[in-house]
């Protein structure tokens, strides 16, 4: 016997089914982000290493620990894309598109991979749906980004899903804060947990997030960072605070929301959701300005805000929602003897080229147990070919959800079903 192979841990395989979900939520980010002029980016999914460690930051979990990182035949460090916003950037300075449009838009999907302890909405290789706004400083772009969000939240029917916001201030008067923050944290060093022990030196604002519990109450007593904001930083967060309220979306201003990467700068933002499914993996999506990172990676000075949101979370959660997405199969063709067969694949071929969905069993089998997979593949219609039908070019079409057969002419059934199908 061959030795079974498979797949790799953290790496899911989505079947039909599971697929239309993810489609479902595919499409409508795509119309929504199109109504806001947004156009999709397509990155490889293997960049250089420096890209991350520059951009994401090293003392950041995701590069200190969650990489995928290797080296290629020709010695180079590469590795798989733990998030989406420096490819982008680094596309965006490398096609000079500022240049030719000052105000850029994209939005992007796809797979990232991060080397984690994997749990319920939690992989090693997961998908987010993100968008960058290259160009804008202000609060409105960061607001135009967050309302795409809720928008998208809205039309996929995830109501239970809270916005908490934050700034984290500048280069003004982001150290002033971080010293305080030292201070506080320095009383409590001993009682950290081993990582949050390393931030202290490394990283402090990160033992913000951290979701060890004893560090979560030592941070809960920590000073506040929206009290230490220079006056243009106030003015920004107060300027998305009263657009956000312009546009009646509900937020929290949550001054914990740190984010686990280097390149943010005042705003940063999450969407948090209620429901038990994703136990504590309950964040769908976050984002914020970055107003440093285009130029530090060798590009323009140019601000820009964005947001990715987990896509794999977003699906657990609209499948709890009971929702279907697929189209069901249109008509079901079912043959009563050997000898209508051929006539019954011709007028399923036929039908399939004027846009019905049609289904037959090429297996043949008897009469019933081709019925029984007309009913389990959820056709709407269904149809026998027998030798009366082929003589007389008509045949009964049976709502497969009860009620009468009609009859209907064969050379007329792509319109008969279309006109059934269409709702009144
Ligand atoms: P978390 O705090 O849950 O680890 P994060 O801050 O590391 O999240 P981001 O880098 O902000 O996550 O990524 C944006 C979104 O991508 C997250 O809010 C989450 O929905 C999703 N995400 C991140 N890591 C994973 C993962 N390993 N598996 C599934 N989804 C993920
Ligand atoms: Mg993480």
């Amino acid at each position: 016997m061959s030795q079974k192979v498979s797949g790799v841990k953290g790496m899911n395989d989505l079947l039909p089914g599971d697929v239309e979900v993810w489609q479902h939520v595919e499409r409508t980010a795509r119309d929504i982000f199109s109504r806001f002029g947004y156009g999709e980016v397509r990155t490889p999914i293997v960049e250089d290493t420096a890209l991350f460690v520059r951009s994401v930051g090293e003392e950041t979990d995701i590069v200190g620990k969650e990489m995928y990182t290797f080296d290629d035949k020709g010695g180079r460090s590469l590795s798989l894309r733990p998030e989406g916003t420096a490819p982008a950037a680094r596309a965006y300075i490398e096609h000079s598109v500022g240049n030719q449009e000052p105000l850029t838009r994209w939005f992007y999907m796809g797979p990232m991979f991060r080397y984690e302890r994997m749990k319920t909405g939690r992989y090693r290789q997961f998908h987010q749906i993100g968008a960058e706004a290259y160009g804008s400083k202000e609060p409105a772009q960061d607001v135009e980004v967050m309302d795409m969000v809720v928008q998208l939240l809205r039309q996929l029917g995830l109501s239970d899903v809270s916005l908490n916001i934050n700034s984290l201030g500048d280069d003004a008067c982001r150290p002033v804060y971080q010293a305080r923050l030292v201070e506080h944290l320095r009383g409590h060093a001993s009682e950290l947990c081993a990582d949050c022990q390393k931030r202290l030196e490394r990283n402090p604002l990160r033992v913000l997030d951290c979701k060890n519990e004893r560090c979560q109450q030592i941070a809960g007593a920590a000073p506040n960072i929206l009290e230490s904001l220079c006056e243009p930083c106030r003015a920004h967060f107060d300027e998305v605070k009263r657009k956000l309220d312009a546009l009646e979306i509900k937020y929290v201003v949550n001054p914990r929301i740190m984010r686990g990467l280097d390149y943010y700068t005042r705003t940063t933002f999450e969407f948090i959701a209620a429901h038990p499914v994703l136990g504590t993996a309950s964040t769908v999506g976050g984002g914020g300005r970055y107003d440093k990172l285009v130029k530090s990676l060798g590009g323009p000075d140019v601000p820009a805000v964005g947001f990715g949101l987990g896509l794999d979370r977003l699906c657990l959660l609209l499948k709890e929602s009971g929702q279907h997405f697929g189209r069901p199969t249109d008509l079901f063709i079912a043959v009563a003897d050997e000898g209508s067969a051929d006539v019954a694949f011709t007028l399923a071929s036929r039908l399939r080229r004027e846009g019905l969905r049609v289904e037959f069993d090429t297996r043949g089998g008897s009469l019933k147990s081709q019925m029984k997979r007309a009913d389990k593949v959820g056709a709407i219609f269904a149809l026998v070919i027998g030798e009366a039908e082929r003589q007389s070019g008509q045949a009964q079409l049976k709502p497969m959800a009860g009620g009468e057969p009609m009859p209907v002419r064969l050379d007329e059934l792509a319109n008969t079903l279309r006109t059934r199908l269409t709702p009144a």
